[in-house]
């Protein structure tokens, strides 16, 4: 049994065919599903989503990607206010065995977005998973630098996974020490992707969480193809080849880190 950490089912690309992406996906050992959260708008889907399928776990956030639109409209701490009382309302709602941690939130420094105003929304919404227990699914791109101080400054120790880790076995480490583990997709199964893979290997398997990143970030010779869950499989033989382990090691391995952070 393997989990896809990061899958964003709720997408409008996966709505013509959501049951047969699902039963491919557990076709292929795939037991559960999380769905990490982008914007209020989107978490109305997640919710129909886990409503209809009991395996689909999901977190509750703002995406870096999805809120400059969000913030022409709405000052930081109205934004903060509709997550709180969201959060409030799930953990006492029918879906309360579902949500199960804060995220997507993070630092992007490919986006136009102020940089100032990102790290804002992400140490306030770090203040939140702090402030109802729970761990955080963390999105990065040339930003390890910030998030680690931030994550530290916040005394956040809640833990979570770093999605789509990319990097050497020092940002790794340092990443692990704050009681994160690291989000491994498609990247490692291109030839172009061996630092991480060199990583990987350096700082060890249980460290290590599986995720597909649907619709995005396609497995190697599937590239210009919509990602699914089932496709986690690529994901497995790489890290078994990897670390010179069954693939079964590394399904179970990977499922016990899972339940590890959102125990
Ligand atoms: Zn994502």
């Amino acid at each position: 049994m393997k989990v896809d950490t990061h899958c964003h089912l709720d997408l409008s690309v996966f709505a013509e065919d959501i049951d047969e992406v699902l039963c491919r996906a557990t076709q292929a050992g795939v037991s559960e599903c999380i769905i990490p959260a982008i914007d209020p708008a989107h978490w109305q889907k997640q919710f129909t989503l886990a409503r209809t399928y009991p395996h689909i776990r999901f977190t509750l956030g703002f995406h870096p990607y999805f809120l400059s639109p969000l913030l022409a409209k709405y000052a930081v701490d109205q934004l903060i206010s509709q997550l709180d009382q969201t959060i409030q309302e799930t953990l006492t709602g029918q879906l309360k065995t579902q949500f199960i941690g804060v995220g997507e939130i993070g630092v992007d420094r490919a986006i136009e977005l102020d940089i100032k105003i990102q790290e804002t929304m992400f140490v306030e919404q770090l203040g939140l998973a702090k402030q109802y227990h729970l761990p955080v699914i963390v999105h990065h791109r040339k930003s390890h630098d910030r998030l680690l101080g931030l994550i530290k400054q916040s005394g956040f120790t809640g833990g979570g996974i770093i999605h789509a880790f990319s990097g050497n076995a020092l940002v790794a480490q340092a990443y692990i020490e704050l009681g994160f583990k690291l989000g491994i997709g498609g990247t490692i199964t291109y030839p172009r992707g061996s630092k991480t893979r060199e990583a990987l290997l350096a700082v060890g398997l249980e460290h290590c969480v599986l995720e597909t990143d649907s619709p995005d970030m396609p497995m190697y010779g599937r590239q210009g193809q919509r990602n699914e869950p089932a496709f986690i499989t690529d994901v497995v033989t790489v890290l078994a080849d990897l670390f010179g382990v069954e693939e079964s090691v590394v399904e179970a391995l990977t499922t016990q880190n899972t339940r590890s952070v959102f125990a």
